[in-house]
């Protein structure tokens, strides 16, 4: 077994992430449900949705005027007889010879015959009679038949996220159940002698169990269910055995534990597993203890068993999930791999820091429309959760910048 010190593979936050979602990329879900169409909502597709017909269904009208054949709306003004009115939801019984118009309103099929529609704010209407003061190509204000959709065409993948609007696509195509795929199991296991449950009333030096509960809202927010394990004193015996619990789930977070100090045990059992660490701390702040690495799973064949050894200060286990956990679960879950994408807003005002590390920062974005702007939240560090939940986005500051001035464009994360 390695010593602590070759265990020590502390990596950029770039190469950790891309660690995690190469590890990721080789994972795959463990079984199907099928659920009713708004129970799958937040929940991953696990088969194909196809189209079930053309859409549109008929060619469609996207504005209300006349439909016409462009043809004879050469020559302006253009008077034509109006044969009919066509609104939503009317067969498409009409035929238009040369000369002639039909009104129609927006999502009416256009009638035969016709190849444009004429928006009503170019015509005048005289009993049978239009005038149309306005010329039109062939095409104009019609969506022809098909033409977001063939038939039998398939919409939406297995790996999708079902969110409002692929539940929009299912209900199109008359789906009004999906096969989705289970929810991983994601084991936590809270760690620390100072460590108490919440319903207990904690002496002075001690401290409530919130990190459990945050990361089993963010585990639920990605698609997983969390099994929340009893708090593991900071003992070997115990922890180990907690921790061997943890991995009859498909995913293990351990939260704690993972500094340099003498109680710092989580990285020392799980080495006795034996364990394989892909990195043992990366260059970020909060979180830059975070560990994660696999055992050799008991299933046959075995399928390795991944873990997260996440810093237990609160605002760096939250942080560390975001960044690092979140991508494997989602795999997990059946997810298409999806980057990490930063949005960009101006600074409201100055950040001095020290360089040498990329921060995720606790901020709170601000404006209207357009004018977005992002300051830093006033924290006393990673321990602050009443901070934390002043957020709604971690700032990004790259490591080589010690000074932001106000104004400048700058990464977020929303959260
Ligand atoms: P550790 O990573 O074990 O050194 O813990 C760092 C800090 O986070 C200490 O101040 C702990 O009391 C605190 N902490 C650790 N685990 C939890 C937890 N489950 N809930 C809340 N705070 C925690
Ligand atoms: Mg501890």
């Amino acid at each position: 077994m390695p010593s602590g010190a070759d265990r020590a593979k502390v990596l950029s936050f770039e190469d950790a992430r891309q660690v995690v979602e190469e590890q990721a990329s080789h994972l795959r879900p463990q079984g199907k449900e099928l659920l009713e169409l708004l129970d799958s909502l937040g929940r991953t597709l696990a088969e194909p949705v196809f189209a079930d017909r053309n859409s549109p269904p008929f060619p469609r009208a996207t504005r209300d005027g006349y439909a016409v054949r462009a043809a004879d709306v050469t020559a302006l003004p253009a008077i034509l007889q109006v044969i009919g009115e066509i609104r939503a939801g009317s067969e498409a019984s009409l035929k238009l010879e040369a000369g002639q118009a039909a009104a129609i309103m927006t999502g009416a099929p256009v009638p035969r015959g016709a190849d444009a529609v004429v928006m009503v704010e170019y015509t005048s209407r005289t009993g049978d009679r239009v005038e149309i003061s306005k010329g039109i190509s062939a095409g104009d204000n019609i969506v022809p038949a098909g033409a977001e959709a063939k038939r039998a065409e398939r919409l939406l993948s297995p790996g999708s996220l079902l969110d409002y609007a692929a539940i929009a696509v299912a209900s199109s195509v008359g789906r009004s159940r999906l096969l989705v795929y289970a929810k991983p199991r994601v084991a936590i296991v809270a760690t620390g002698d100072e460590i108490v449950d919440i319903d207990v009333p904690p002496a002075p030096h001690q401290i409530r169990n919130s990190n459990s509960y945050s990361l089993a809202a963010q585990i639920q927010a990605t698609g997983g269910d969390p099994m929340l394990l009893p708090i593991a004193r900071d003992d070997p015996e115990r922890l180990r055995e907690l921790i061997a619990d943890g991995f009859e789930a498909d995913l293990l977070l351990l939260t704690g534990g993972v500094s340099m100090g003498k109680y710092d045990l989580v990285e020392q059992v799980l080495a006795e597993f034996p364990a394989e660490f892909f990195f043992t701390g990366a260059q970020i702040q909060p979180g830059r203890p975070v560990v994660f690495g696999r055992v050799a799973g008991a299933s046959s064949p075995p399928e390795p068993k991944y873990f997260f050894g996440l810093p237990g200060n609160p605002v760096s286990t939250m942080v560390t999930f975001e960044l690092f956990a979140r991508p494997l679960l989602e795999a997990l879950a059946g997810m298409q791999p999806r980057k990490l994408i930063f949005l960009h807003a101006r600074l409201k005002s100055e950040i001095k820091t020290k360089p040498g590390l990329k921060r995720f920062l606790p901020a709170q974005l601000s404006g209207e429309f357009e004018n977005a702007e992002v300051e830093l939240i006033r924290w006393q560090g990673s321990g602050d959760i009443a901070a934390a939940a002043r957020a709604n986005c971690y700032l990004v500051i790259p490591p080589d910048r010690g000074q932001i001035a106000a104004g400048e464009w700058v990464s977020l994360l929303m959260r």
